[in-house]
């Protein structure tokens, strides 16, 4: 950025939460200027040449989609994040599609609005060094209504076709074919947007629990190989769970969902069989110790080529692969539960997946 000093121009008519912004922005370092109506925002905007707008849709004078609108054309490279009332989401949609960056729903939490102006600031870096602008915070905001919009015809697709189904002929082979293949795709589809929706889905304020990481493997093996029928017969599992494994404080529906990911790619790996071995052990060090996890599979094993791109979103070798399996658990473990996840592999031979999770609170 040509200036070194960060600065923000809050648009708001609460002149309390105005002055609450500011205060709370100062403290943080940022350099920050107030309007109260749309019109002395495009004063702002001209004589403070702020980086990022906080901006108010309701505004006394002007609507704030215009405000927005001619904003950008004078100044396209500013980042604007606006501010809704309760559920002005699908509203926020049309903003973002006008091109702010971000929104934020009032009443609005003092971190979340930290983080998002850090982030706009961040982005704008970005873009400043010519770097591939990441629109992931707004993708973010973005694929819950997106998901909306593809699974409201997908069930609807699905519920159709099984009416033709029904009313089909069954002696018609490739009529009967063709519907198969319809319901898979619309299945993939349907894995697809959930996937998509696991990793965007915006840090719950989770619920840490007491969990049992032996119960949890358990309960995943059972789940997967369920999903797995045919292949599950030739995958030979093996659980080497240390009875002494404390409990960790954990959100238990993220870590089941982590191993999940994990035992997945594990048996996809190993269309021919083999061994897969599930090992748990505790390490005291440093107090309270943390859990690890062995998830070591006979499996076809990963090229050297590709283990820089395992965690990265979308990166996937499977046809039918998302490639956001490994993503979400890197964010779970790592990002939520300040633990680790590493991936050792032989082309061929095999893969071991290793998380260590901390006991303690995190
Ligand atoms: P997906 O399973 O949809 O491809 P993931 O993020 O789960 O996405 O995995 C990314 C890639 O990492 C896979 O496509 C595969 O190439 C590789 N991979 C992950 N786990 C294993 C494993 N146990 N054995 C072999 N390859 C693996
Ligand atoms: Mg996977």
């Amino acid at each position: 950025m040509e200036d070194l000093e960060r600065k923000v121009l809050v648009v708001d008519d609460n002149a309390e939460f105005a002055g609450m912004v500011r205060r709370l922005l100062e403290s943080q370092g940022y350099r920050v200027s107030i309007a109260a109506t749309g019109n002395l925002a495009m004063e702002r905007v001209i004589s403070d040449t702020p980086h990022v707008i906080l901006l108010d849709l309701k505004l006394p004078d002007i609507p704030g989609m215009e405000v927005l609108q001619r904003i950008k054309s004078i100044k396209p490279d500013i980042a604007i994040i606006i501010l809704t009332g309760y559920g002005g989401e699908q509203v926020a949609v049309d903003f973002m599609k006008a091109g702010a960056m971000d929104f934020l729903s009032k009443p609005v939490d003092k971190d979340l609005l930290l983080k998002a102006i850090k982030n706009a600031f961040k982005i704008k870096e970005m873009q400043a060094d010519d770097l591939k602008w990441d629109r992931q915070p707004s993708l973010e905001k973005f694929f819950p209504f997106l998901a909306h919009e593809i699974r409201n015809p997908l069930h609807a697709i699905g519920g159709a076709l099984a009416i033709i189904n029904r009313r089909s002929d069954p002696k018609d082979q490739v009529l009967g074919e063709s519907i198969k293949i319809i319901q898979e795709e619309v299945e993939h589809l349907n894995e697809f947007v959930q996937e998509c929706l696991d990793f965007v889905r915006p840090p719950a304020k989770s619920r840490f629990i007491e969990v049992q990481v032996n119960d949890a493997l358990s309960t995943v093996i059972s789940i997967v190989s369920h999903m797995f029928e045919g292949l599950s017969r030739k995958v030979d599992v093996t659980l080497d769970l240390d009875p002494a494994l404390p409990r960790i404080l954990a959100n238990y529906e993220e870590i089941k969902q982590a191993f999940v990911n994990i035992v997945k790619n594990a048996f996809e790996s190993m269309t021919d069989g083999g061994e897969f071995a599930v090992r748990t052990r505790a390490n005291p060090n440093p107090p309270p110790g943390t859990v690890i996890i062995e998830f070591k599979d006979q499996g076809i094993g990963i090229k050297k080529d590709t283990h820089q791109y395992l965690f990265r979103p979308f990166f996937t070798t499977k046809l039918r692969g998302t490639g956001l399996g490994l993503a979400i658990c890197r964010r779970i473990v790592m990002e939520r539960h300040d633990g680790n996840i590493r991936v050792e592999s032989e082309w061929g031979k095999g893969t071991t997946v290793t998380v260590e999770l901390p006991v303690g609170p995190t």
